[in-house]
Order: structure tokens, then C-alpha cells, then sequence
């Protein structure tokens, strides 16, 4: 399960395949991060230095976070992807097709002016989040994707 946290500044990444439950997000940001409450992590609870400090001491690799950079991510679900946009223009996209049981990510691209800031990886959360929540699996046929996966 592939799950983003966002607030206007960071995005903390959860893989729960990675997750061990080694519970040091936990005991580093109580609040922030607890285990049985929906969601789980809620970044409104804590800092964002202490939240970094946090994701970065998971021993699993399960957590991990970037800085927004000004880049929203939305999920076009009409246009079958996931768009990263720097006010209203769109600098990045994953796109899939849904053939109504997988999801296929076939094609993430982020412009190169806009590299290095982990958008692209955010987008192909994004599209995995949304088709997880759809109860789809996910067939990643982009090389990006499935690395990040
Ligand atoms: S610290 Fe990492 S591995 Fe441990 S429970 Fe938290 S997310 Fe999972």
C-alpha cells in the first residue's frame, strides 16, 4: 500500500510493504504518527523539521519525505493520471490506463527545469494511493514507476 501525507510544505511517502512496525516514527513524533488512528499520520500534529528528523530515522526505508516546492499534485481521474502543477501550469504527469481490475502506469515525465525535487516521485504515489483506494492492483509497465513501487 502506497500512501502520501502532504501539508502545504512537505510530503511524507508511507510504502507499508517496507514497514516493520519498528514504531520509531511513532516514538519520534507521537501524534504525528500513530498506528490505528485514521489516517495514520497527520502532519497538522507536528513540525516539519521534527517530521523530517523522523521519516529520515526509519529504519525500513518505509517513510520518506521531500519538499513541496511550491508543486501541487492532483489526481485527474477523467484524464487518467496524476498532474503536478506550479500554479496553473502542468509541469509533470503519470499517466495510466484502467482496464477496470489493474492499473497500468505506463509514462511519468516531470520537466527537466523542475528536476530533483521529488515530483516525480510524489505523482506516482499519487496514481498508486488512488488506484489502491479503487481496489485495483497496479501493473507499473513505466520503468520510473516501477522503481518507485
Ligand atoms: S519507523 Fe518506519 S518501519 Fe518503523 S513503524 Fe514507522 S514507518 Fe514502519
Amino acid at each position: 500500500m502506497h500512501r502520501l501525507y502532504e501539508n502545504e510544505d512537505i510530503t511524507v511517502f508511507w510504502d507499508s510493504d517496507k514497514c516493520f512496525h519498528a514504531k520509531k516514527c511513532v516514538t519520534g513524533c507521537p501524534g504525528v504518527f500513530e498506528f490505528g488512528r485514521k489516517p495514520w499520520v497527520d502532519l497538522s500534529r507536528g513540525d516539519n523539521p521534527r517530521i523530517w528528523q523522523t521519516v529520515k530515522q526509519c529504519p525500513s526505508g518505509a517513510l520518506d519525505i521531500s519538499y513541496n516546492h511550491g508543486i501541487r499534485i492532483e489526481f485527474d481521474e477523467e484524464g487518467c493520471r496524476s498532474v503536478a502543477l506550479d500554479g496553473d501550469g502542468v509541469i509533470g504527469e503519470c499517466d495510466y490506463e484502467d482496464d477496470g481490475e489493474e492499473c497500468t502506469i505506463y509514462h511519468t515525465e516531470v520537466d527537466p527545469a523542475y528536476g530533483g525535487k521529488g515530483i516525480a516521485k510524489r505523482l506516482v504515489f499519487k496514481t498508486a494511493e488512488m488506484a489502491e483506494r479503487r481496489k485495483k492492483k497496479i501493473n507499473p509497465t513505466c520503468s520510473y514507476a516501477a522503481k518507485v513501487l
